[in-house]
């Protein structure tokens, strides 16, 4: 069975496809040389008492994007987590794209969204059009 899912992929993220699809918290920096790891957010970095990092600054990310099931949900999370992209959608980057895909979901998000490695691309919107398209 495939679903169909939406994300907001950031413009500085590496390229969407299934080798790249690892999530991270919200806010912290992929390891630019391991797309399996994201900055330790449970130290300064430099802990070697830290349980999470041991003090290398890397924490493992988890398998699959962050992603919701519908272009409403997509538009609740943004107005939750990035109010101001929702309010201007002007500001976002030219690569900042609304990716609708199939893939399959292996497992849930620190905020419960799920996480899902794509199988294929359907669709791609740059931010200001999905917002217009999306607006009730
Ligand atoms: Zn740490």
């Amino acid at each position: 069975m495939s679903e169909t899912y939406y994300r907001l992929h950031w413009a500085d993220c590496p390229e969407f496809n299934s080798d790249n699809a690892w999530s991270k918290p919200w806010g912290s920096r992929a390891n630019p040389a391991d797309p399996t790891q994201h900055e330790c957010s449970c130290c300064p970095g430099d802990d070697p008492e830290c349980r999470w990092c041991e003090g290398t600054g890397w924490m493992e990310a988890r398998r699959g994007y962050s992603c919701l099931e519908s272009a409403e949900e997509l538009m609740a999370y943004m107005r939750g987590w990035a109010k101001d992209l929702v309010a201007d959608p002007s500001v976002a980057r030219p690569g900042d794209q609304v990716i609708v895909f199939r893939g399959q979901l292996v497992g849930r998000g620190d905020t419960d969204e799920y996480l899902v490695v794509p199988t294929e691309i359907v669709a791609q919107h740059g931010w200001a059009e999905f917002v217009a398209s999306s607006a009730p």
